[in-house]
């Protein structure tokens, strides 16, 4: 399999934008991908960016972007408190603080939500993010969940089982309001990575996966 790897754009950090609807999605989603570029490279500058919070889970959602972001060239942590569950309704809002960040930020790359998340709340994300931002690359990144919306993703990021562990430690540690959630746990997490793993063809076994849907070959 032909590697593709992140080139700079002239720059002296690759920037890249983190997008969540709630606390803990940037983590579940793409957080072994972060992890792993991370491990690899000292020139990441990090925007990242939580739309739904509340006291405790603000609290969770900061130690958590500092332990998955330790090792970045720079990281800028945004934690917002739209309501949750409520997105299609704060449309309005939620729009208003795009258009913000687009004259403040041109990522090199974009993590968000997939365009078919069940949940109302992820889709808006989605939405805004293709809204906003016309030549960037992005990638949808999966949450599972009761709903049944796993698809088949086309992009994969393979890493090696540390990694998958670092990702599920930091989330179980971090995230304690979400424990007593019944798909909260471990296995959900591994199982899913592997699985991706596998479809990658990972050397190390795990991966996480995404859809790009619009990808520009520079020969
Ligand atoms: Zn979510």
């Amino acid at each position: 399999m032909l590697r593709l790897a992140l080139e700079k754009n002239g720059r002296k950090n690759l920037r890249i934008l983190c997008l969540g609807a709630h606390s803990d999605d940037i983590e579940i989603g793409c957080g072994g991908t972060i992890l792993e570029l991370l491990r690899t490279r000292r020139d990441l500058e990090f925007h990242w960016v939580v739309f739904s919070s509340g006291q405790d889970r603000e609290r969770e959602a900061r130690r958590s972007a500092a332990f998955f972001l330790k090792g970045a060239a720079a990281s800028h942590v945004t934690i917002l408190d739209f309501r949750n569950s409520f997105f299609p309704y704060e449309g309005v809002q939620i729009k208003e603080f795009f258009e913000d960040l687009k004259t403040r930020l041109s990522p090199d790359l974009i993590l968000t939500h997939t365009r078919d998340d069940l949940h109302q709340d992820h889709r808006v994300i989605n939405q805004f993010s293709w809204n906003t931002w016309r030549n960037h690359l992005i990638l949808e990144y999966e949450i599972p969940k009761y709903d049944g919306d796993l698809g088949r993703p086309d992009f994969f990021v393979p890493f090696d089982r540390k990694i998958s562990d670092r990702k599920i430690r930091h989330l179980m540690s971090c995230f304690k309001t979400q424990r007593n959630k019944h798909w909260f746990s471990p296995d959900t997490f591994q199982g899913l990575m592997r699985i991706r793993g596998l479809e990658a063809n990972s050397p190390g076994k795990f991966a996480e996966a995404f859809y790009a849907r619009k990808l520009v070959l520079s020969p």
